[in-house]
């Protein structure tokens, strides 16, 4: 596995390349602009604000799209922090060591979570060297259930030093029209600022530079899934199901995506007319197969909705 300097370093090639894509296509270009702009927050206001070598700052991780997509982007500008301090250096980039070995992160698990997620979220907190925290030391411990603002409230009795938590929350969510770059917690919350660099993105930009990275994404994005909480409260995206036709929108990406050539893929692709070309997904578990069986019915992978309006259709109440 490689180290957390060199994963940044991954990342930060990842965003250059995205960045330097000479391309028509509207979502390429508006994506990158978003890119540039979430960078430069990240850069000149987030990591000014709370050194992201330091203790203060901590990164919100569930395995979904949003947050992996902010997580490369965190990790790029962490590698380009790093690297524009050692350029400023008097001793040479060779004598300059990666100031930490992994990220601060907390993730609020439950209990019935799909198991593809749990083992994508296992393996992404190896890839990127994320230091998870265990709820298991929590001064207050978990005693009966406790809903997110609790389950915070017990991590910064822990951990008091954090002061700003990193949150792949998007305008298009559900009450987040109004946020900011940098907002404290509502009412009724433990005190933190919520650092919220993805505010801009739109699903299109997500598909666009996930896909791009050839990065692995969670296997249950290839089987309709378009937002994915708890296991009994999310089903695939009835608007992604096969009987209406889909449009697919980035074979660009594809096409050119990040080292391609890297990539273990598993299969996509519905007539995308790209079948030498694979998202980067992983295993889907065969608990998660069979329950999808049992829905007799088939869906487009999740990226081929673009329509934020519809990207909660599939987190409903099961019957
Ligand atoms: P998707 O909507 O496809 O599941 P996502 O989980 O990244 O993607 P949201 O569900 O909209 O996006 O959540 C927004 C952000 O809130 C996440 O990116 C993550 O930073 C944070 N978040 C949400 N749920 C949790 C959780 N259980 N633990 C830690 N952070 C979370």
């Amino acid at each position: 596995m490689i180290s957390l300097e060199k994963v940044s370093q991954l990342c930060y090639n990842i965003t250059e390349s995205y960045l330097s894509l000479n391309n028509s296509n509207s979502i390429i270009q508006e994506t990158q602009l978003t890119l540039q702009n979430s960078r430069r927050d990240i850069l000149n206001t987030v990591f000014t604000n709370w050194n992201p070598f330091g203790s203060k700052i901590a990164f919100s991780y569930n395995g979904g799209k949003d947050c992996q997509v902010l997580l490369i982007l965190y990790l790029s500008c962490l590698w380009e922090y790093f690297y524009t301090f050692a350029q400023q250096s008097q001793y040479g980039m060779e004598y300059m060591q990666f100031p930490i070995s992994s990220v601060s992160s907390v993730l609020i698990s439950n209990d019935v979570n799909f198991l593809t997620m749990e083992h994508f979220i296992k393996d992404t907190v190896d890839r990127y060297h994320l230091d998870m925290y265990d709820f298991s030391n929590a001064k207050n411990s978990v005693s009966s259930k406790k809903n997110m603002a609790d389950l915070f409230q017990d991590y910064l009795d822990d951990k008091s030093e954090i002061e700003a938590i990193v949150v792949g929350v998007r305008h298009s969510d559900p009450y987040s029209e109004n946020l900011s770059l940098i907002d404290m917690t509502d009412e009724g919350w433990p005190n933190f600022y919520r650092v919220q660099p993805l505010l801009d993105w739109h699903l299109t930009n997500i598909w666009s530079f996930l896909i791009y990275s050839g990065e692995p994404i969670c296997g249950l994005y290839g089987e309709g899934y378009t937002s994915i909480g708890d296991i009994d409260n999310t089903l695939p995206n009835p608007n992604l199901n096969t009987n209406e036709k889909h449009q697919f929108y980035f074979s660009e990406e594809l096409k050119s995506a990040f080292n391609r050539n890297r990539n273990q893929s598993t299969e996509i692709g519905i007539d995308n007319g790209d079948q030498d070309f694979k998202v980067n997904l992983s295993n889907l578990d065969k608990s998660d197969r069979q329950l999808l069986h049992s829905y007799n019915a088939t869906y487009y992978p999740g990226w081929y909705l673009i329509d934020e309006k519809l990207e909660r259709a599939g987190r409903i109440k099961k019957p």
